[in-house]
């Protein structure tokens, strides 16, 4: 239901429908104009917001304030604490975090006989993964190849992306989807059994493989269940603090931390897998986000420390259509699905101002220069602006019904707060959606540190300075799966030696010497959201860190 004061617009967006349908496809902006736009209105242009780290492989590189004060923070756990002569595990392969990437690489190393162990800081699916909505690109139709779909990822990126990591995401594309198919994950399809493909911003052809709008969760479900079939080994609730060292640097497994009991114990491993996701609880700029409350950054923040190079950590993928209205959703993603299946974005006057499905970074430009830079946005009654995301549309173009059909997970989001999705527009703002960059790997998963790997959101290169819609589920899997197989293929010939927090000492040194101040601790683990005068000076001493 929408106050007075916002209906006088939904009745202009109404009274333009009919003509915005007669026009037809807004063509695409051209390289200079959407240089200019970017440029203009995207947050990552925005000079102030950023910093260049002063310690570290990345010294002297840009990156978000957010970011580098995670990165340029002292250890949030003692490691005098932790036991590393006797660690509790000692296994072939670790891996850290239990999302999409973690668990698909756990499915493979073990398959190649390796002895795996998966810990994670919350429970198995509590994940970025779990809360996907609109799809996973392949490209596995005859009027496709993943040559276009390379060419389509490498234009998102800006051509920036390191190019035989799109090659390897486009190439194992289809092998993924099937492989999904076989462990039971239900994609849509039409009634002769052929898989329905629809469009995302940025694609040259319908590539988009969905589970209505719960694709994410469907899949998360499917590796989840598989992973639970095999008996493969789990920590929950387990949070990883530091990785380990021998003395030449190379990796030798984790330090971690029980949050529900606070043990302090470590594990031994020959070789290790980062696989614990993005950003986005670092709220940058103070953005809302779309992501799960486990999304803090850790990986980055361990991979930093031991000495793995991070690529692309200047940009934020800001997803253009975050709710900004009613209050309690603020910030929670409605998927680019909702534009792909025909909505219009159209400001305060019921005009449209961008092709729906530009690449998310020109989309995201377009709705804040609507709003800031025009004076064209929608208020809300806290203040909020926002632009319509005309869903009634949806049932003009796509017949009655289409709404509840296509979106089910949104359309009883909306119904909660008494918005109808069919009859009603939704109102939305760019949110904090995913991070771009991450730790710079090959194309088995392998960073700049031996015997380390990376795979999934935390991992960076893939997308460039943009990644396109549904090239997020596949790059966990795609490279979930490399780093599973290089892991445990490499695990078959190391000898483990010594292990320490040679690293931690060294880094702390570099902190000291830059002058970094010494309550600035990291990993973050949970984000913080208490009011002030519950807030204590060191959020960790809960969790039994210093
Ligand atoms: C709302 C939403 C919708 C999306 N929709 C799509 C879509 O339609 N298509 C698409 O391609 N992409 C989509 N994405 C992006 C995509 O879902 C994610 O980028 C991807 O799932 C990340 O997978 P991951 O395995 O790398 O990380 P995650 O799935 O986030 O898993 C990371 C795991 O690591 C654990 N972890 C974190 N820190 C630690 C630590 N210190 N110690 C131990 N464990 C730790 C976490 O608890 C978690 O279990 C969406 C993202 C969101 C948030």
């Amino acid at each position: 239901m929408y106050p007075a004061s916002m209906q006088d617009s939904i009745k202009r967006l109404d009274a333009t429908r009919d003509a915005r349908i007669k026009q037809g496809k807004i063509p695409l902006l051209g390289a200079d104009g959407k240089k200019e736009l970017l440029k203009g209105f995207h947050p990552d242009y925005i000079e102030s917001s950023m910093r260049a780290l002063a310690v570290g492989p990345n010294k002297g590189d840009r990156t978000p304030h957010e970011i580098a004060d995670v990165l340029e923070a002292w250890p949030i756990a003692d490691t005098a604490r932790f036991d590393t002569e006797h660690p509790k595990f000692d296994v072939d392969v670790l891996i850290i975090g239990a999302g999409g990437a973690g668990v698909s690489a756990a499915l493979v190393a073990a398959a190649r006989g390796a002895k795996v162990l998966t810990v994670t800081k919350l429970r198995i699916g509590d994940a970025n993964t779990m809360m996907a909505q609109g799809g996973i690109q392949a490209a596995d139709k005859a009027n496709d190849s993943p040559e276009r779909h390379y060419l389509d990822v490498m234009g998102g990126g800006h051509f920036k992306n390191i190019p035989e990591l799109a090659r390897s995401l486009v190439s194992d594309a289809p092998g993924v989807i099937e492989w999904l198919e076989e462990l039971g994950v239900m994609f849509d399809k039409d009634a002769d059994g052929t898989m329905i493909s629809i469009h995302g911003g940025g694609t040259s052809r319908k590539r988009m493989h969905a589970a209505r709008d719960y694709t994410g969760a469907e899949i998360m479900r499917t590796l989840r269940d598989e992973f639970r079939n095999q008996n493969l080994e789990l920590l929950e609730y387990c949070a990883a603090v530091e990785l380990l060292t021998d003395e030449k640097g190379a990796c030798t497994g984790a330090a971690f931390v029980n949050l529900e009991t606070q043990e302090h114990f470590t594990v031994r491993a020959k070789t290790t897998i980062i696989a614990t996701g993005g950003c986005g609880r670092l709220h940058v700029q103070g953005f809302p986000c779309t992501n799960h409350y486990g999304a803090t950054a850790d990986g980055l923040v361990l991979a930093y420390r031991v000495g793995a190079k991070l690529a692309f950590m200047d940009t934020i993928q800001y997803h253009p259509t975050g709710a900004a209205y009613p209050e309690q959703i603020f910030g929670l993603l409605i998927t680019e699905k909702v534009r792909g299946v025909g909505a219009h974005l159209a400001n305060n006057e019921g005009n449209r101002f961008i092709y729906e499905l530009e690449s998310r970074d020109i989309t995201a430009s377009a709705i804040i220069r609507e709003c800031q830079g025009r004076n064209l946005g929608v208020v809300t009654p806290t203040g909020r602006l926002g632009v319509w995301l005309d869903t009634p549309l949806i049932e003009v173009l796509k017949g009655a019904g289409a709404v509840k059909k296509n979106l089910p997970a949104m359309y009883h989001q909306y119904e909660r707060f008494g918005i109808y999705m069919d009859k009603e527009p939704i109102l939305t703002y760019p949110t904090q959606h995913y991070q771009n960059g991450g730790i710079l790997i090959d194309q088995s998963g392998l960073t700049e540190v031996k015997n380390l790997y990376a795979a999934g959101e935390v991992a960076g290169g893939i997308h460039g300075r943009n990644r396109l819609m549904g090239n997020s589920l596949l790059d966990i899997l795609v490279f979930g799966r490399r780093a599973g197989i290089a892991a445990a293929e490499a695990a078959k010939s190391i000898n483990l030696d010594g292990s320490g927090f040679a690293h931690v000492s060294a880094y702390t040194t570099e902190l000291k010497a830059a002058g970094v101040p010494a309550e600035r601790r990291s990993p973050m683990l949970l984000p913080e959201y208490r009011r002030a005068e519950f807030k204590t000076p060191f959020p960790f001493a809960a969790l039994g860190c210093e």
